[in-house]
């Protein structure tokens, strides 16, 4: 049986008393780091083998891991902090144990995503996860952009050094009015939710230095309408509105710009305006 185990997010005490039981009684667990996931089993007593499985051995030790499962021997795979397979290794893992016969269980533990979200007093109804973003180059640009479809609200995991980088590309990709929670060092002694709209936040952010683990939470909203060349349809609304000019002489405005009915743009920035008020 291969058990997927969560642990902690930072707060030992979340660790749960079936999780220690499983991490007891297994003959093997499979961990990204042995360092850090021998230093929680040894404040909770457990002393079983420890084996490293992560994103640059998953190949050959998956084969090991497989062959000591189909041999009858239990394992449980853990990451270094909150559930495997949510933007950790493990779902190979999973995978193989399932084309094999193997059983596979869980033993729920925390994870980033969920804490965040529920802290975030967004509407929680749909989600998408991106989890990390690509960290540059075209592959960052064409998941900044794809994220604008969304109308749902948009999590993302985030490391401190890139997050004013994220913010800022977020607001210049159109979701500058969105609000936004951005969760740090959940389940730790510092941690903080900074919530407002993204433009706040990221300002928020310049003045103080990022520091420890993060989770950007991106409220429901509008999808972002995306011009080929220049501002979006929504910047543009956004920023003629601001400019002071009445709804219907925008409207006026970006049929030109965009060759759309001047009818369906007029809809669009009552919306637009009525969502950025709120
Ligand atoms: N498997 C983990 C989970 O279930 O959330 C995620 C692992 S991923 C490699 C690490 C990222 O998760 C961090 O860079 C951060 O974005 C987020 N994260 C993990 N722990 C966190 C915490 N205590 N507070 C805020 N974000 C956290």
């Amino acid at each position: 049986m291969l058990y997927i185990v969560g642990t902690p997010i930072g707060n030992y005490k979340d660790f749960s008393l079936r999780a220690q039981e499983i991490l007891k009684s297994v003959d093997i667990v499979a961990c990204e780091d042995t360092r850090v996931t021998g230093l929680l089993l040894s404040e909770f007593q457990i002393k079983s083998r420890l084996t490293s499985y992560h994103e640059h051995n998953k190949h050959s030790k998956g084969e090991s891991i497989i062959e000591a499962l189909s041999s009858g021997q239990s394992v449980a795979l853990v990451s270094d902090a909150g559930m495997p397979c949510i933007s950790d290794p493990g779902y190979e893992l999973v995978r193989a144990c399932i084309n094999n016969g193997i059983n596979v269980s869980v033993i729920p533990g925390p994870t980033a995503l969920s804490c965040a979200i529920a802290l975030s007093g967004l509407p929680s109804d749909h989600f998408y996860f991106e989890g990390f973003l690509p960290s540059e180059g075209s592959e960052r640009k064409k998941r900044l952009t794809a994220l604008q479809a969304f109308d749902c609200m948009i999590v993302l995991y985030e490391a401190p050094h890139r997050l004013q980088k994220t913010l800022g590309e977020l607001c210049e990709k159109g979701f500058a009015q969105r609000p936004v929670a951005v969760a740090r060092e959940l389940t730790k002694k510092y941690e903080e939710v900074v919530r407002g709209s993204l433009e706040t936040v990221a300002l928020y952010f310049e003045e103080h230095k990022p520091k420890g683990e993060f989770v950007i939470i991106i409220g429901a909203g509008e999808p972002i309408t995306i011009s080929k060349d220049g501002p979006s349809i929504e910047e543009r609304i956004l920023a003629l509105y601001r400019e002071g000019l009445p709804t219907k002489e925008i409207s006026a405005i970006l049929s030109k710009e965009f060759n759309e009915s001047k009818r369906n743009l007029y809809t669009q920035v009552l919306k637009v305006i009525e969502f950025n008020k709120k």
